[in-house]
């Protein structure tokens, strides 16, 4: 029988993810390759939802737009941490950071229109691009520094661009936009009025000098602005698969209408767990990005001086490698040997791009890990390179 997969989803049968997930179990390898922690979240927020597990609250469908006090806390998030003007009428609790990216896409771009983003991305942009009927045009960041490039976006765009898609911090790369450049982008998007959906699943994660500030808050920015966020991300329970956007009404309302077609609702007792986090003071989030600062440190250290040129990770949990001082020119090649001669999984930056003469070179490995794992496959790539 031919293949009875539609077309247009064809290019996305499998996701470098799962691939890698899978030969790490096949292998016995140390996974640094998909990005979730090898230990649990804040044991309150886990509380919280064995608490709620015990009293059936959640037991039901929740309300279709989210649990009212997860809606209220995402209210009270945005507002803390951002000054953002968000209401209840402008939240939507979706089955991860991953399903509000679908449905703002879906809702918000017609087929055939386009939908800019930045190369390399996260491969679910590419898929739901495709699923929604559009087009993607791909900008790659400028060569070595993997930086946005407005530049090279002004020359890409065409009278059917409606969408960009902004990620910072940005996976897989670890690079978290400057103040400059985030000016930039906005002035680019208010230039040719263009809607923007900013995946800020990483918005806890950034270090030393870096924050993260929302493209949301820059002038002519909120309206036309769908933010997301995570979280399986900020409070490490990414099983649990609560996310949310948030934006002005009008836009949220649209995003509303295709996510209750999708899902319809999930993860009821897990709802008011993350309400709690985010609700939890300021000493968790900065916990948090201490830790994870010192893993970034242990492996970044590890895999310079093995050789590679590290791109310093500003934020997520990713540190990007380029494997040429090593002798290789292919990251993908790369990956797809360290598993069976070292032990060790990656993730190869050209399996999300669409430009291999950016993204070859270059290796993503995840820092979120227990630090005798991050030993272990550091022990594990010095017999191999050594
Ligand atoms: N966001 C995670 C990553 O980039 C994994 C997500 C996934 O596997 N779908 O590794």
């Amino acid at each position: 029988m031919s293949d009875p997969l539609v077309r247009r989803m064809r290019p996305y049968e499998r996701t470098i993810f799962g691939e890698m997930s899978g030969l790490a179990s096949r292998l016995g390898a140390v996974n640094l390759g998909q990005g979730f922690p090898d230990t649990g979240g804040p044991p309150q927020v886990r509380k919280v939802a064995q608490r709620a597990i015990a009293e059936g609250r959640g037991d039901q469908y929740p309300p279709a737009h989210g649990d009212p006090d997860l809606r209220a806390a995402i209210v009270e998030h945005q507002r803390r941490f951002y000054g953002l003007p968000v209401d209840d009428d402008g939240v939507v609790v979706t089955t991860g950071a991953s399903e509000a990216i679908a449905a703002a896409i879906l809702a918000l771009v017609e087929p055939g229109e386009q939908v800019m983003v930045l190369d390399p991305y996260f491969d679910l942009y590419a898929a739901t691009i495709a699923l929604a009927g559009a087009e993607r045009i791909a900008v790659p960041l400028t060569a070595e520094t993997l930086r946005p490039d407005v530049a090279a976006m002004q020359r890409a765009l065409t009278s059917g661009t409606r969408m960009l898609l902004l990620n910072s911090p940005h996976n897989p790369t670890g690079v978290v936009f400057t103040g400059a450049e985030l000016a930039e982008l906005a002035r680019f998007a208010v230039a040719n009025d263009l809607l923007v959906l900013a995946d800020e699943a990483y918005e806890h994660l950034w270090f030393d000098d870096n924050t993260h500030v929302p493209i949301a808050t820059l002038p002519g920015m909120w309206e036309r602005t769908v933010t997301v966020g995570s979280g399986g991300k900020s409070f490490s329970f990414t099983g649990w698969k609560v996310g949310w956007a948030s934006g002005p009404a009008d836009l949220i309302a649209a995003v509303r209408v295709v996510r209750q077609h999708l899902s319809y609702v999930s993860g009821g007792p897990f709802q008011p767990a993350i309400a709690a986090g985010l609700r939890l003071p300021d000493a968790y989030f900065d916990g948090f990005r201490a830790d994870l600062a010192g893993k970034r440190d242990r492996l970044c250290e590890g895999l310079s001086a093995l050789g590679m040129r590290v791109i310093a990770p500003q934020g997520t949990y990713f540190a990007t490698t380029d494997v040429r001082p090593l002798g290789f020119t292919d990251g993908d090649q790369f990956c797809h040997r360290m598993p069976h001669e070292a032990g060790v999984v990656a993730i190869p930056l050209s399996a999300l791009s669409d430009h291999p003469q950016v993204s070859a070179p270059f290796v993503r490995w995840a820092f979120c890990k227990r630090e005798e794992v991050l030993d272990e496959a550091l022990r594990r790539l010095r017999g191999w390179l050594g």
